[in-house]
C-alpha cells in the first residue's frame, strides 16, 4: 500500500474548539525551572483574557499581528494565546535574531507589536527605527516598554469576550526557509494547530500516564516546542518546566527535583544524555519515555541513550510546514532508526523524484503529506506555496525516504536545500546572497558538510577576486548572523561554482565531492 489512511482519533481528544478549547481544558500549571515561579490553570486562564481584553482595548484589530522575540519564559503561552484571543496572529522570533534577521520577519508579517524580555532590548529598540512598531512590550519593567507583568496580573481590567475566529483564520507564522530560498512565513491556522494538540495524544503512538511532568528546553518560537511543549501540553493538561536554554547541571536538576516524565529532544541533547558524565550524577528515574525529532537521529545514538537511562526514545519527523509531527513510533512497538507511523489526520506518500510516480514499500522517494496539519501556506508568497503544495494538496516535503512492510517510515536524505545545524534551520540562499555583498566575492553557493556532534555546519564554497582572504570573508559572514548559521564548515575558493542550465546551483555536486574530500582524509 502506498498511499496510508489512517483514521485513529484520541480517546482524549475534546473534539474541535477552535481557541475555546485552550480556556475549557484540564488543569494547567507551569513551572519556571529556574525560579520556582509557577502559575496555576485558573491563573492562565484569566492571564489569557487580561492579555487578549488589553489588546483588544488598545487598539488591536483582528488579523494584527504581535511578534514574540523571546526565550522560553512562563508567561510565553498567555502572551500567544492572549493574542489568538484577541483574533490576532502570532509571530514566533529565534531570540538569537540578529536585527537584519529580525527585519525580514517583521517586513513580511508587518508585525506592529512585539514582545521581549530585557536581554533583547537593544534589538527591539534597533527595530523599532526600522519598522513602523505601534506597541512594544516586555516581560518585567522597562521604561518606554509596557510591562507584560502588569497586564497579566491586573485583577481591575475590563475582560472582554473572545474575538470570533475560524478554523481556516491563521493563528500562527513561525518562519522556514522550505524547501528553497529565503526564510518564509509559514501560515498556520486554528485548525492546523487544534488538529496538531490532538494528534499528539494519539494513544497508539504517545501514551500519558497520570500524572506527567514534562519538561521544556526547546526553544518555544520552533515549531516542535511549540506543539509539544507549550500548546498540546495545555490540550492535554500537564505541568510544564519551563526553561530558557540548555543548561546541562539546570536541566539535570530540573528532572531529579520535579520528577520530570518526559522531556522532548533533538538529536544533540541525546547525544548528551548517551554520553556526559554528569547524566548519572542525577536520579532521572522518573523519565520513563522521551521523544526525539527536528533533525536525523542515528539508530546508534539512540539506543546507546535508551540503555543508558533505560527508557523509550520515540523518534519522529516533522516540518514547520506540517504544524510538526507527521510521523511517530508507536510507544509499544518502537522501531530504532525509524521515524514510525504516520499519525492521526495525515495522509502520506513516498514517490519517485523524477517520474512522480506512487511508490511501494523499500523504495527511496520524496515523501509527501497531506491533511489538516498541512500549512495554508507562504504569507505573501504564492509562488513558494505553489512549488511546495501540488494543486491536490499534497506538501512535498524535500525529503527523501521510504517505509516498510510494517508502515514504519525511514528519512535517508534532503533533497531541499535545508542545512540543520544542531536542528536548527539554516538557509543556504540567506548566506549565499550574504556572501554576495562582500566586495571580494564573485560567486557563492553554501552546503552542509556532515558533523557527528551538530548534524551538518554550514560551509561557503566561493569564487574570489585576487587577493581575497578566507579570514575576511569568514568573519564578514559571521558578524551578520544567529550563532547557527556560522559558517563552521570553513569557506573553500574554486574556480567555479557548478550550475544547471538555467543557472541553478548544483549541490548536488557540491555534496558529492565534499563527500569525497572527507572519505579520502
Ligand atoms: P523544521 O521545519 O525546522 O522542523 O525542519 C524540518 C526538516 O527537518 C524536515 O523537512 C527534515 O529535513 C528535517 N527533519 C526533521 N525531523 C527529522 C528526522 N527525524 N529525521 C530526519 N530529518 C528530520
Amino acid at each position: 500500500m502506498s498511499t496510508m489512511y489512517l483514521s485513529v482519533i484520541s480517546k482524549h481528544s475534546l473534539g474541535y474548539l477552535e481557541v475555546g478549547m485552550f480556556l475549557v481544558c484540564g488543569p494547567i500549571n507551569t513551572v519556571d525551572g529556574i525560579t520556582g515561579r509557577y502559575i496555576t490553570f485558573g491563573q492562565f486562564r484569566d492571564q489569557i483574557r487580561r492579555f487578549g481584553s488589553y489588546l483588544m482595548q488598545n487598539g488591536f484589530r483582528k488579523g494584527d499581528c504581535l511578534a514574540i522575540y523571546s526565550t522560553n519564559v512562563l508567561e510565553y503561552a498567555a502572551v500567544y494565546i492572549g493574542t489568538l484571543y484577541a483574533g490576532g496572529v502570532v509571530t514566533t522570533s529565534n531570540p538569537l535574531y540578529t536585527v537584519r534577521e529580525l527585519k525580514h520577519q517583521f517586513d513580511i508579517t508587518e508585525a506592529k507589536y512585539v514582545v521581549t524580555n530585557p536581554e533583547f532590548v537593544d534589538n527591539v529598540e534597533e527595530i523599532c527605527k526600522l519598522v513602523p512598531i505601534k506597541e512594544r512590550f516586555i516581560i518585567g519593567e522597562l521604561d518606554g516598554f509596557t510591562s507584560i507583568r502588569n497586564i497579566l496580573e491586573d485583577d481591575r481590567l475590563t475582560i472582554r469576550l473572545p474575538a470570533r475566529t475560524m478554523a481556516e483564520d491563521v493563528a500562527a507564522v513561525p518562519f522556514s526557509s522550505g524547501t528553497t530560498g529565503l526564510a518564509k512565513g509559514v501560515c498556520l491556522t486554528h485548525r492546523n494547530i487544534v488538529t496538531a494538540c490532538q494528534a499528539a495524544v494519539s494513544p497508539e503512538q504517545f501514551l500519558l500516564k497520570d500524572p506527567e511532568i514534562f519538561l521544556c528546553v526547546l526553544p518555544l518560537y520552533h515549531i516542535f516546542g511549540m506543539i509539544v511543549c507549550m500548546l498540546a501540553p495545555i490540550y492535554f493538561g500537564v505541568t510544564v518546566i519551563m526553561l530558557p536554554r540548555f543548561d546541562p547541571q539546570v536541566f539535570l536538576k530540573c528532572v531529579e527535583k520535579y520528577k520530570v516524565t518526559y522531556a522532548p529532544l533533538v538529536p544533540p541533547l541525546v547525544a548528551f544524555f548517551a554520553k556526559h558524565p554528569m547524566v548519572d550524577k542525577y536520579d532521572i528515574s522518573s523519565m520513563w519515555r522521551s521523544s526525539c525529532g527536528a533533525a536525523p537521529l542515528s539508530k546508534e545514538l539512540q539506543q546507546a541513550a535508551e540503555k543508558r537511562l533505560k527508557i523509550k526514545i520515540l523518534q519522529g519527523y516533522g516540518m514547520t510546514e506540517t504544524t510538526g509531527s507527521g510521523h511517530l513510533n508507536p510507544y509499544n512497538s518502537i522501531r530504532h532508526g525509524s521515524v514510525g507511523h504516520l499519525i492521526p489526520f495525515m495522509k502520506c506518500k513516498v514517490i519517485d523524484v523524477l517520474t512522480g510516480e506512487t511508490l511501494g514499500p523499500y523504495k527511496e522517494g520524496e515523501i509527501l503529506l497531506k491533511g489538516a496539519m498541512i500549512m495554508k501556506g507562504y504569507l505573501k508568497n504564492e509562488k513558494a506555496t505553489q512549488n511546495t503544495i501540488d494543486k491536490d494538496g499534497w506538501l512535498h516535503t524535500g525529503d527523501i525516504g521510504y517505509y516498510d512492510s510494517d508502515e514504519f517510515f525511514y528519512v535517508v536524505d534532503r533533497v531541499k536545500e535545508l542545512i540543520k545545524y544542531k536542528a536548527f534551520q539554516v538557509a543556504p540562499a540567506e548566506l549565499e546572497a550574504l556572501l554576495m555583498t562582500h566586495d571580494n566575492v564573485m560567486d557563492a553557493a553554501v552546503i552542509g558538510v556532515p558533523d557527528e556532534d551538530c548534524g551538518e555546519l554550514p560551509k561557503g564554497i566561493v569564487v574570489v577576486k585576487p587577493g581575497a582572504s578566507a579570514k575576511d570573508i569568514l568573519e564578514f559572514v559571521n558578524k551578520k548572523v544567529s550563532p547557527q548559521k556560522k559558517l563552521r564548515g570553513g569557506i573553500e575558493f574554486v574556480k567555479e561554482i557548478p550550475k544547471s542550465a538555467s543557472g541553478k546551483i548544483l549541490r548536488r555536486v557540491l555534496k558529492e565531492r565534499e563527500a569525497k574530500r572527507i572519505k579520502s582524509k
